[in-house]
């Protein structure tokens, strides 16, 4: 039987595991450094479409119970004026720790070999392609290895972002935030556009506060722009309310387009973050982790020679236009326009128009 190791038991790698061991012609081994479940910082939205793929996946109705219901969102510009947007669609917040840790008993259950808290050190190469990887434990041979290691790269990216251009998420969990109910809340803030700010409801009186923004030399820290956007749109709601943990911050490997190197080398496929497929704007990279890895897996699965090259095209094909969408947005969101844009929440037909638009979609 061939064997796939996958290294990293996020999103991308379980999902990539569970479709290698449903199949039960390869061997699929999940190293993860941690022990699961393990916190990840994340605002843990699962979006329409990333419950859409959980259902052709067979997995919604384990997770979307377990999560925050949303529907609907509400979007504010700068003064506050605020666009409510509420339609059919569904969506929940669900906290990582809990989400990745239903993905890797999905992945055992279907026969995955987890290996938890086994770090991986390097890749084992031969004639220019890999055939496994060196772990904590020793060697480990394989047919071909998936890198889903998210942002953590195994390896120097061929492509690094200068240190100043690179993106950043943090975020802050508080218990008794008042005014939280179905709704996810997205600010739009000067000082970090094209990105955004948040609140995603976890539960009746808990939610994440976050910002994600592109480090730019000399600006505000990140917890300056943090506590900014939390002094200036939630002090009141804030009263009462209570930290849970620590405020962190994460990187976020986003591209504009996915290219072929950045998938694919000979023995070697990257899902999810490590193939920086996440949108450039949002930071949204839980659908794009979930559709690589199940991609990955059927390139894998599907014989013949070059299944790299078929992955990558298949990427290409399926999450290309949606992260050139989220590029093309964030240059946008970067010209003196923008705050126009924002100004048009503040018109009162524009807000209806858009509301009842989106409201039958
Ligand atoms: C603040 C913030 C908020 C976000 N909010 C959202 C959101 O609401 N919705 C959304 O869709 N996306 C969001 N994202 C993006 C999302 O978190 C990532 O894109 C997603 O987690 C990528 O999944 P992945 O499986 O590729 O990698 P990860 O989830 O990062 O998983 C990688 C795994 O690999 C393991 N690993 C790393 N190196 C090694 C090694 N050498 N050996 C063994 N194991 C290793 C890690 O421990 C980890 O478990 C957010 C990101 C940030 C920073």
């Amino acid at each position: 039987m061939r064997r796939v190791i996958i290294v990293g038991a996020g999103p991308a790698g379980c999902i990539t595991a569970l479709c290698l061991a449903r199949s039960r012609r390869v061997e699929a081994i999940l190293v993860e450094r941690r022990a699961l479940p393990r916190p990840k910082t994340c605002a843990g939205g699962l979006s329409p479409w990333t419950l859409t793929l959980l259902a052709e996946l067979g997995l919604r109705e384990r997770v979307e119970p377990e999560g925050h219901p949303i529907r609907g969102a509400t979007l504010a510009n700068r003064r506050g004026e605020a666009v409510r947007l509420r339609g059919r669609h569904r969506a929940v917040v669900l906290p990582r720790s809990r989400f990745d840790a239903i993905l890797a008993e999905e992945a055992v259950r279907a026969g995955a070999t987890l290996r938890e808290g086994e770090r991986v050190r390097g890749l084992l190469r031969a004639r220019g392609r890999a055939v496994g990887v060196v772990t904590d434990a020793g060697e480990l041979e394989a047919d071909a290895v998936v890198i889903a290691t998210g942002a953590a790269p195994l390896e120097p990216r061929p492509h690094a972002a200068p240190r100043e251009e690179r993106f950043f998420g943090i975020l802050a969990r508080y218990e008794g935030l008042a005014g939280i109910d179905d709704e996810l809340e997205l600010y739009l803030e000067e000082e970090i556009r094209p990105h955004y700010a948040w609140v995603f409801p976890e539960g009746p009186s808990r939610a994440n506060v976050g910002l994600c923004y592109r480090r730019s030399a000399g600006g505000a820290s990140a917890r300056e722009l943090l506590d900014t956007f939390l002094a200036r749109r939630l002090a009141e709601r804030l009263r009462g309310a209570s930290l849970v943990g620590r405020v962190v911050a994460h990187p976020i490997q986003a591209t504009l387009w996915p290219r072929p190197e950045q998938l694919a080398a000979p023995g070697l496929l990257r899902v999810g973050e490590a193939g920086e497929l996440v949108d450039a704007i949002s930071g949204e990279g839980i659908y794009h982790a979930l559709a690589s890895g199940q991609l990955a897996a059927a390139n894998l699965l599907e014989g013949g020679s070059a299944p790299e090259a078929r992955y990558a095209r298949a990427v290409q094909r399926a999450l290309g236009p949606r992260l050139a969408l989220g590029a093309a947005l964030s240059v946008l969101g970067r010209s003196p326009l923008f705050p126009v844009v924002g100004g048009l929440l503040g018109v009162s037909p524009v807000r209806r128009a858009v509301e009842e638009l989106f409201a039958r979609l």
